[in-house]
Order: structure tokens, then sequence, then C-alpha cells
């Protein structure tokens, strides 16, 4: 299939078809929402880099990240949670980034950050930087404003110029986002100061990850065409790092091509596998709901994995009578459904909850639901 799509990590212009769902509803994966559409993903012929078939215009870009980004989350920073051991995204994103920021950095700009989660925690720890960001939501930019913070509110596109240079760029999810990718790094690569340091976090296709899924990623990269891709734009990979809490996410430290740089193995896609997990996964708790058609309800987890699997399962056409989950600040409705505290259970019945979390989480919470003695589907355990 030839398309006008030109793969940004080996020019090529051939694609196949990768996945395109059915199930009339899509997941917009950056704020957790549900709304009607389908997703339809091509797998580049000679590198294997996945992409959306359709190329977005700039206005509808314009549309989703000035105006209806970020509507469902607003002013709440996720948590991510271990045994005993919350945190929130930003402080996660910002310990893993703060090893590879270079000694005493004069100067950092953050392109894409959101409501500043991130930027709080640099502005804090070096309160001698000078330290501003660039975000394309009015809202988001708003509230990290508030928060004290120097945000410009605007969407970098076609011939836009930063006029400072800094110390350390970053861009963390918001690569996969960037429809014009090769005009974007070429704005980045006007704004470093000599020496200056590239921090991208991308979702990669060499874990578990979901991010196939997410009607808004326009582009789905192992780290070995990532880097391939930097490389060809003139940008040297010289760190490459996951994160155990930051799972599905790669980081990477690059300066321009002219500095020596050591680039790693090239990875393997994984990219079918992972899609053929999550369809299989889908058609499992598919298979479940119709056999369980006469149960009544309720999922635990209000969060991403509950919007994916409303998406392309038939959860998203079931009531749900509540939804579980334990972060108070989610209490309320989030995508119609209302949301409780799991003690909810010691006075309201429902036959059935299905886990609707991270695989990570799954066996963890599944071990603390045997106390209400109601029946837990936990399809990440069981596959
Ligand atoms: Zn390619």
């Amino acid at each position: 299939m030839t398309v006008e799509r030109i793969c940004p990590v080996c020019q090529g212009r051939a694609w196949s078809d990768f996945l395109t769902t059915g199930s009339g509803r899509v997941l917009v994966g950056g704020d957790q929402r549900v709304v009607p559409g389908y997703i339809h993903k091509l797998e580049c012929s000679i590198c294997g880099t996945i992409s959306n078939a359709r190329i977005a215009s700039a206005e509808e870009l314009q549309n989703l990240y000035t105006n209806e980004y970020l509507g469902q989350q607003a002013g709440m920073d996720h948590i991510f949670f271990d045994e005993g051991n919350m945190k929130t995204r930003g402080r996660v994103i910002y310990e893993w980034l703060r090893p590879w920021l270079p000694q005493s950095p004069a100067s950092l700009i953050e392109i894409g950050c959101g409501e500043g989660h991130v930027l709080m925690h640099v502005a804090k720890e070096m309160p001698w930087l000078k330290c501003r960001g660039i975000e394309g939501s009015q809202r988001a930019s708003d509230i990290a404003r508030q928060a004290g913070l120097e945000v410009d509110n605007l969407l970098i596109s076609g011939d836009y110029a930063i006029s400072e240079d800094f110390d350390v760029i970053i861009c963390f999810g918001v690569l996969e986002h960037i429809e014009e990718i090769e005009s974007f790094i070429g704005i980045l690569l006007k704004i470093a100061t000599t020496g200056g340091r590239y921090i991208f976090g991308v979702p990669l296709q060499d874990f578990l990850t979901h991010d196939v899924f997410f009607s808004e990623h326009i582009w789905h990269w192992t780290s070995g065409q990532f880097i391939r891709m930097l490389s060809r734009m003139g940008l040297n990979a010289v760190m490459v790092d996951n994160n155990p809490d930051y799972p599905g996410f790669g980081l990477f430290v690059c300066h321009k091509s002219d500095s020596a740089g050591v680039c790693p193995e090239i990875s393997d896609s994984n990219a079918r596998s992972i899609r053929d997990w999550w369809l299989g996964t889908f058609k499992s708790i598919d298979n479940w709901l119709a056999e369980n058609g006469d149960k009544r309800i309720a999922v635990f987890g209000a969060g991403e994995i509950l919007c994916l699997l409303m998406a392309y399962t038939d959860l998203g056409k079931r009531e749900i009578i509540a939804c579980l989950d334990e972060d108070i600040r989610k209490h309320g409705l989030f995508n119609g459904i209302p949301v409780y505290a799991p003690d909810w259970l010691n006075d309201n019945e429902v036959d059935a909850v299905i886990l609707t979390l991270n695989l990570r989480y799954q066996s963890l919470v599944a071990k603390k639901m045997e106390g209400y003695g109601v029946e837990v589907y936990s399809w990440g355990c069981n596959i």
C-alpha cells in the first residue's frame, strides 16, 4: 500500500495495514477519554515503524491540543502506586531524568510541559535555573502559571522559532504526538547551547505497552527505530534507559551529532506481539462478559486501562454500576461512571468486580479484594 505518509525513520513510503478496530469507540489516551471512532494504524514495510494511517491536519491537532486535551484529568497529576509507596507521575519522571541533567545547568526548557508537574520539581530543586515551559493547552498552561512557573501557551509548529538557547531541552510524552516530526526536531536543534543536552521520553514497543490503541499517538517506535530516526535528523542518543516505575516508556539523552555518541544495539520490534496480546485479551474479556451477561458488575481502577477496555471491548456497552478506586481525588464521575472507595462494597452489592488496572497492580489488588467476598475477574493474571 502506498500512502502519502513518509516514514520518519527510514523515509520509506510503503506501508502495510497493522491495526484496524471495529468497536466504534476509541481511546484518547493522553487525557483518558473514550470517544466515537476507529483506529487505523500502518506498519512501515521497510523498518517496521507504526504510524496512524490518516495524516492529521494542523487545524485538527491545534484544536485537540489547545482546546480539548486534558479535559478529564485537569489539575490532577496521575499517581503511580506500589506497596506502601505512592508517587505522582511528575515526581517519577523528575527522579528518572534528574541523574541525566548536567552538573549545574543554567537553563532548561520543557516542551509540552502540561500542567508543569515535572517543571515544578526542577524549579524547586534548582532555584538558580532559568526554567521555562511551552504548552499547547490553554487550561494546562494556566494551571502551570498559577503554580508560579514561566510557561508560554503555544503549540510549536511550522517555522516557529524559540528566541533563546537552553542547556537542557526536555520533551516527555510529546514526540509521538507530532505529525511534522522532522521540522519539530529541526526547531529543537536550533535552541541548544554548545554541548546542550536533549532528554526525550517516548512510549516504546520494546515492552508490553498499549499505546498502539491510543488514537492520538501518531508514531509508535521501538528504541532502535527511535534512535535511528534521531540519528538521521542530527541527534546522537548517548544514553537510553527504561524505568520499572514508568513502564512502557524509554528515556533518551541526546546531543547534536557532532559530539561523540555510542549507539546502543537496535532492538527488534515487538509491536505485532503486543498488538496480538491485547487483541487476544480483549477477546477473552468479551467472552467473559458474554458468559456473565446477567451479572451486575463494578470495575476497579478509574484510569487509562478502564478507558482502554471501554473503548475496545464490550465493557463499553455494558452498564457499570460503580468504579472503585483508592485514589480519593478520583471519586466522583469518570467517563460517566460513579467512582467510590473500595469499601463501597461493604454497603452495596454487585456480582463481580472486573479489575481495570495496569497489569502490574492486578495481583496485588486481587488479593486486597479477597476480604470483600465478591467474585473478582482479573484478566491480567488469568492470561
Ligand atoms: Zn520506515
